[in-house]
C-alpha cells in the first residue's frame, strides 16, 4: 500500500545491498523505520529530503511490517542550523530526545508540530539557544502525560503557601513540588533526588508552558539558574522517560 506522510529524519544507518534504514518521526504514523536505496550524497530532490534537520514529505510503500521510501520532497530545509555550532548541538539534542522517547508506530501529531516549531526557532536563534530546548522538553512532558505536579506538595497535598521553604523544593523521585516535611521523610528512605533551587522553579516551568516556543529565541536563562533547570529536567526525563540525552550531550556554555 502506498502512503504519504510529513516527517523529520531522526537517524539513519547503512544496511545490506547499498541500502539505508532511515528512522523518521512522521506526523501521520509516529516514529517509523523505512528502508531506501536513495543515495543521500546525490543531489536529487529525494536525497535532499533525507538530510538532517529537514522537514519533508515522504511517499512510502507500507508492507506488513516494514516501510520503504519510494520518493521524498523537501518542504523546509533548516539548513542554517548547520551554520552555527550552538544551533547544531541544540538541534542534535532535540532529534536525539525525540528518538529516545518516541515509540514506533504511535502517532503524536501535536508533538510533531511542536518539534517543527522548535527546529524553526533554533534555525533563527542567535547565540545560546538551549532555553528553547528546555521549553520544548517541558511542553512535551504534558503531551506525553508525565508532567510534574506543580500545584501542591506531591507527598501530602499541602498548598504552595505551606511548603515551609522560601523557594519550592523539587523532588524528581516523587515527580514534583515537595514540602520541607515530606522532603525530610523522603530523604530518610534513601535514594531521594531532591533539588533546592535558589529561585522559584514553578515560575520557570509555568514560563515554559505558557509562552510559544518562538518567544524563547531571544530569552536565555543565566548561569546557575540554567544549570539547575538543566539538571532537574535531565534527571526528570531520565527517570520518567528513560532518556539520558541531556546527561550525555555536551554542556553548552551560557
Ligand atoms: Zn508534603
Amino acid at each position: 500500500m502506498l502512503v504519504s506522510t510529513d516527517g523529520i529524519v531522526l537517524k539513519q544507518r547503512k544496511i545490506a545491498n547499498n541500502r539505508r534504514m532511515i528512522v523518521i518521526f512522521s506526523k501521520q504514523y509516529g516514529k517509523i523505520s523505512a528502508g531506501t536505496s536513495i543515495n543521500e550524497k546525490s543531489r536529487t530532490k529525494a536525497a535532499l529530503a533525507l538530510r538532517p534537520f529537514t522537514y519533508a514529505e515522504y511517499d512510502l510503500f507500507r508492507g506488513r511490517e516494514t516501510y520503504s521510501i519510494n520518493s521524498a520532497s523537501v518542504r523546509t530545509s533548516y539548513f542554517s542550523i548547520g551554520e552555527e555550532i550552538e544551533r547544531f548541538e541544540t538541534a542534535s539534542v532535540l532529534i536525539n530526545y525525540l528518538d529516545s522517547i518516541l515509540q514506533e508506530g504511535e502517532a503524536m501529531p501535536g508533538l510533531f508540530d511542536l518539534a517543527l516549531e522548535c527546529l524553526e526557532t533554533i534555525s533563527g536563534a542567535k547565540g545560546s539557544c538551549e532555553t528553547v530546548l528546555y521549553a520544548f522538553i517541558v511542553k512535551s512532558l504534558r503531551m506525553l502525560g508525565v508532567m510534574p505536579e506543580l500545584g501542591a506538595c506531591v507527598g501530602c497535598g499541602r498548598g504552595l503557601g505551606e511548603l515551609g521553604t522560601e523557594h519550592p523544593m523539587f523532588s524528581v523521585t516523587s515527580g514534583g513540588i515537595i514540602c520541607a516535611k515530606c522532603a525530610a521523610g523522603e530523604k530518610t528512605e534513601g535514594n531521594a533526588l531532591i533539588y533546592r533551587p535558589a529561585f522559584d522553579i514553578i515560575e520557570v516551568f509555568r514560563f515554559f508552558l505558557s509562552r510559544p516556543l518562538g518567544s524563547f529565541a531571544k530569552v536565555s536563562l543565566k548561569g546557575r539558574v540554567a544549570e539547575t533547570v538543566r539538571n532537574i529536567i535531565s534527571d526528570y526525563i531520565s527517570r520518567y522517560l528513560g532518556s539520558d540525552v541531556l546527561r550525555n550531550s555536551i554542556r553548552l556554555e551560557v
